[in-house]
């Protein structure tokens, strides 16, 4: 276990706030508030007085991330000792009061970076949502059992999939497929005669362009390339269209020469 790079202050709850330790249990899930204030530190303040019977791991203002608790501990946030126990827990400040407690686009921005960044560290996966699921990997407050309240508000509540969405494009960026340059090479052009029957291969996607037939001779063949060690020539006309299309070399031979009538 281990905690975000992303803090920006340490401020330590009071230990009558949280529990040493997760009973073994492992993180499992990030549960989401919202601070019901507009004020950062105040969230702060209040965890680091005595007998407050609750915590959270970290708040989110603007840019700021505020730890109070280890992720190692167990923080009092969602009325469900199964969620206590097996999440972590973030609050987040909001920028109006009661009653849309809206949340500023900075501070939604920091809260989808430390989600991230939570889930990644903890080997979480994919984050999903389902408020029926018995321990959803992305949850808002109200989303547990016993728990009777309205946090994280309506205005954060119904951007959880948002959340998810967007922490998952961090942790799983999709893969962009760089494909291999085909790299022409001018040659003085060639006119040579298949050997057998060839198949015009497209260069880049391995696809099957078409037939040359045995014995048919192919002119103006102006370029060439080596593509897993076999060399390829390009027509004049391929060239021109921009195609990659490439004839495999060892399958063309020379043309015989006219056998002149002196000899
Ligand atoms: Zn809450």
């Amino acid at each position: 276990m281990s905690n975000s790079n992303l803090v920006t202050k340490w401020w330590p709850a009071n230990q009558t706030n949280y529990n040493w330790g997760r009973e073994g249990k492992k993180i499992q899930g990030i549960v989401v508030h919202h601070g019901a204030t507009t004020s950062l530190d105040s969230i702060g303040s209040t965890f680091a007085r005595a007998n407050r019977n609750g915590s959270a791991h970290y708040g989110v203002g603007g840019s700021q991330v505020h730890q109070y608790v280890d992720e190692a501990n167990t923080t009092w946030h969602c009325t469900n000792w199964y969620g206590n126990t097996r999440t972590v827990s973030i609050e987040t400040t909001n920028s109006t009061a009661a009653p849309d407690w809206e949340i500023a686009p900075d501070t939604f921005e920091t809260l989808v970076k430390l989600v991230a960044d939570i889930a990644k560290r903890n080997n979480l996966g994919r984050l999903w949502i389902n408020p029926k699921a018995d321990m959803p990997v992305l949850s808002g407050h109200k989303d547990w059992y016993g728990a009777s309240t309205v946090c994280p508000g309506p205005s954060l509540y119904p951007r959880l999939q948002e959340i998810a969405d967007r922490a998952n494009a961090i942790n799983f960026p999709p893969v962009v497929e760089v494909k291999p340059v085909v790299a022409w090479i001018d040659i003085s052009p060639l006119e040579l005669k298949a050997k057998e029957k060839i198949d015009i291969i497209d260069l880049d996607t391995g696809a099957d362009k078409g037939d040359i037939q045995a014995g048919m001779v192919i002119s103006n063949l102006v370029q060439e390339t080596t593509m897993n060690g076999k060399k390829y020539y390009r027509t004049l006309y391929s060239k021109t269209k921009g195609f990659n299309n490439g004839i495999l070399a060892e399958a063309l031979e020379p043309m015989v020469a006219p056998v002149s009538p002196d000899s």
